[in-house]
């Protein structure tokens, strides 16, 4: 059979550890039989990142804004113990941090539900997807222990000579105070990427904050979010029978628990480290897990939501059997190639991709799945398989 043709190349970025392992499977044995896979190449493994001053990781991101679609696998953050296992020159920033940086984006992860896998939470029955604010707020904050009785203030000093201050506590005795802030900018270009991904899934958008309380700082997100619905997509969501949706953070909660999913959640960023994580693990497995980062600009990166699964990379090196879950870096494969596919007029090479997601799910529902599944499966007697079994029984499948 002719494989399909692609016209664009995706941006491939390879990574570190089982994953890059993976990787290399997924190539060789689900996408190449059939595909005739076009890729510029960039080696995001940190020996490589190492070599080039981290300036591979630069180009590739750079290489995203050129061709609009990459893929990722995986790749180490290094700290200390990793400068030594890898004699590092320096301890390189994260990669996604970098890329992130550079594209200008939201990150959107999303379960992948498959029968067999059910989620604690009985009514989801779609998945929910998170989007969080990766910008501000407790994350770039000052604190501040006080020692003991005194005045903490907030001082603004305009360029233009400007002066606007408030107390913030009269303070008796010890205790702490903290300062946080955002830019109108980020929340904006937030906001964007989240309408354009409801529009791209055809998924309602939720927002939350705790406006109620926070009047000036929470309520700014709640209006940047209704002017840029306003003006620029209540027309394109009428039209594609979407919502958006507002309330605050704890009726959100709640509506989240009771609801069938098949939304986006749009979170700030607090709200979105702490829920992304009762999210996924209620869905399953972070292994069952994909991620995409959006930017307002139109470039897409899709990769797997977990790391580099260390702890079986140091298995496998041993010449041990592992069970690693591959699901997920799949996704982001399939993921990438339906976008490629989409924006490229190919719908071959789309529905190419939606058949491997469906052989991938299949396999599962058959009862053949990797070890973490086969630990939370409801399916009676599940068949463990090696990382390579279970990608070659998809591939059988396919
Ligand atoms: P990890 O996601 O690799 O593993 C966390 C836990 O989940 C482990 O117990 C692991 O066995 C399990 N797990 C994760 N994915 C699995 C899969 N596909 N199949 C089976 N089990 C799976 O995170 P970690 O151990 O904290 O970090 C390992 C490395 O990954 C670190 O160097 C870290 O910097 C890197 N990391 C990278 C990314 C990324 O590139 N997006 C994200 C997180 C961590």
């Amino acid at each position: 059979m002719a494989r399909i043709e692609m016209t664009t190349p995706l941006v491939e970025m390879d990574g570190d550890e089982m994953t890059r392992i993976i990787w290399d499977m997924i190539k060789r044995e689900l996408i190449e039989p059939h595909v005739d896979l076009k890729t510029e190449y960039y080696d995001l493994g940190l020996a490589h990142r190492d070599e080039t001053d981290d300036a591979v990781t630069v180009q590739a991101a750079e290489a995203t804004k050129r061709l609009g679609v990459a893929v990722k696998c995986a790749t180490i953050t290094p700290n200390a113990a990793r400068v030594e296992e890898y004699g590092l020159k320096q301890m390189w920033k994260s990669p996604n941090g970098t890329i992130r940086a550079i594209l200008d984006g939201t990150v959107f992860r999303a379960p992948i539900t498959a029968e067999g896998i059910e989620p604690c939470v009985r009514n989801w029955k779609k998945p929910i997807t998170l989007a969080r604010h990766a910008y501000g707020d407790v994350y770039k904050n000052v604190e501040l222990a006080v020692p003991g009785p005194g005045t903490v203030e907030l001082v603004y000093t305009g360029d233009d000579g400007l002066e606007l201050r408030e107390t913030v506590f009269r303070f008796e005795g010890a205790g702490v105070a903290q300062g946080q802030h955002n830019i109108d900018a980020s929340i904006e270009s937030f906001a964007r990427s989240c309408f354009e991904y409801g529009l791209a899934t055809s998924q309602d958008v939720w927002f939350a904050t705790k406006d109620t309380i926070s009047k000036t700082y929470d309520h700014r997100f709640k209006d940047i979010f209704q002017d840029v619905f306003d003006a620029d997509y209540r027309a394109r969501f009428d039209e594609a029978g979407l919502e958006y949706f507002y309330t605050l953070i704890d009726d959100a909660v709640a509506r989240v628990m009771k609801a069938e999913g098949g939304f986006i959640w749009a979170c700030k960023n607090y709200d979105g480290d702490v829920m992304s994580d009762m999210v996924s693990s209620a869905f399953g497995s972070l292994a069952m897990m994909t991620s995409v980062l959006v930017s307002p600009h139109g470039y897409y990166e899709y990769e797997a939501a977990h790391g580099t699964v260390q702890r079986h990379y140091y298995k496998h090196l041993e010449g041990q059997e592992t069970s690693t879950n591959s699901v997920a870096t799949i996704f982001a494969w399939t993921g990438a190639l339906a976008k490629r596919g989409e924006l490229d007029g190919l719908p071959e090479l789309v529905a190419f991709a939606k058949r491997l997601e469906r052989a991938t799910l299949d396999t599962i529902a058959s009862g053949q799945m990797t070890g973490d599944l086969a630990r939370i499966t409801t399916l009676p007697n599940p068949q463990v398989l090696s990382t390579r079994d279970f990608i070659l029984a998809i591939a059988d499948r396919l």
